[in-house]
């Protein structure tokens, strides 16, 4: 879990299909975050953050990819993808992508509030875990900053 790696064109392309699924979340009234799911170059789920619509506080966009690219592969385990999620994953989807083995994540916005990986790295690192993947944060972050800064400067307009 502690090998960073830079971002490639690649990256920054998914992030940006990531990032027009974050869009879709804001119009239906969702925390702006999305996630896609690429393997061996082809996008195998594109998602966004439902915990609202879906009444499913565990519906975070990371783990909605993941169960939609475990779906397509018919199969729990994931070992060749890269995550792509526009916001730092918390503590739960960190947990859903070592459960699925993920091979990569690379990450948008650094996310100073419940981020699992910029606040809490060093502690991660004696945890116990029986999965470690390569992790590139910061990738297209001002747009992905951006998008949930409208979002919520919106909410506090209208409470
Ligand atoms: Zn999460």
């Amino acid at each position: 879990m502690t090998s960073i790696s830079d971002p490639s064109d690649q990256d920054r392309e998914a992030m940006s299909h990531a990032l027009s699924c974050a869009k879709k979340a804001q119009l239906m009234g969702e925390v702006p975050v999305g996630a896609v799911v690429i393997r061996e170059n082809k996008i195998i789920a594109a998602t966004y953050n439902q915990t609202i619509t879906s009444c499913d506080p565990s519906a975070h966009a990371e783990v909605q990819a993941l169960r939609q690219a475990a779906q397509q592969q018919k199969n729990h385990r994931l070992v060749d993808v890269t995550l792509y999620v526009t916001l730092e994953p918390c503590l739960m989807c960190l947990g859903a992508m070592i459960q699925a083995r993920i091979q990569r994540l690379v990450f948008g916005a650094y996310d100073t509030r419940c981020g699992i990986l910029s606040q809490q790295a060093s502690s991660l690192q004696d945890v116990r875990l029986n999965h470690r993947f390569q992790i590139t944060g910061g990738v297209l972050a001002e747009e992905a900053a951006q998008i949930l800064k409208n979002f919520f400067y919106n909410v506090v307009k209208l409470t």
